[in-house]
């Protein structure tokens, strides 16, 4: 298996609620390196930037409202198949649907406010590594 990175971001809900530290300690758990991080309080503008692909959807407006709302931790995640299996610790977007364990079933409050966002896929990796991190290889 590959070495990978993925972006992560611990969204607004979660900074604001304090889950900044359990989130990461399951990220380390998960073997999962830390290779970049940096706290955000993203403008509408980045939100929209960064979410371009759900443009024209009926949740685009209040999602990037909500992900501008406050202080966000991006952060770059390294490890062996590092896209696949963050996805799998932080469960299924919508908190009713996650497993048990993961990181939206402990710590999402709805569909939209759901404490974590992973890259989806290699290219998505890409984009959104240098999205917030320029000089940072993606892999
Ligand atoms: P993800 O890859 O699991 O984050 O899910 P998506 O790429 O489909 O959606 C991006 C983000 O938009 C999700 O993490 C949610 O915060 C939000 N979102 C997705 N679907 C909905 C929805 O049906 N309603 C609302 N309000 N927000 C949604």
């Amino acid at each position: 298996m590959a070495t990978e990175r993925t972006l992560t971001i611990i969204k607004p809900d979660a900074v604001a609620a304090g889950h900044v530290g359990d989130i990461i300690k399951m990220f380390e758990a998960n073997r999962f390196a830390i290779v970049a991080a940096r706290l955000v309080n993203l403008s509408k503008k980045e939100a929209e930037g960064f979410y371009a692909v759900h443009r024209g959807k009926p949740f685009f407006e209040s999602l990037t409202k909500f992900m501008s709302s406050g202080r966000a931790l991006v952060m770059v995640l390294e490890g062996e198949n590092a896209i696949a299996r963050l996805r799998e610790v932080m469960g299924a977007t919508n908190p009713a649907h996650a497993a048990p364990g993961t990181v939206r079933k402990l710590y999402a409050t709805s569909i939209e406010r759901n404490a974590v966002h992973g890259s989806d896929g290699p290219e998505t990796a890409a984009f959104e590594i240098g999205y917030f991190f320029p000089d940072v290889e993606p892999v």
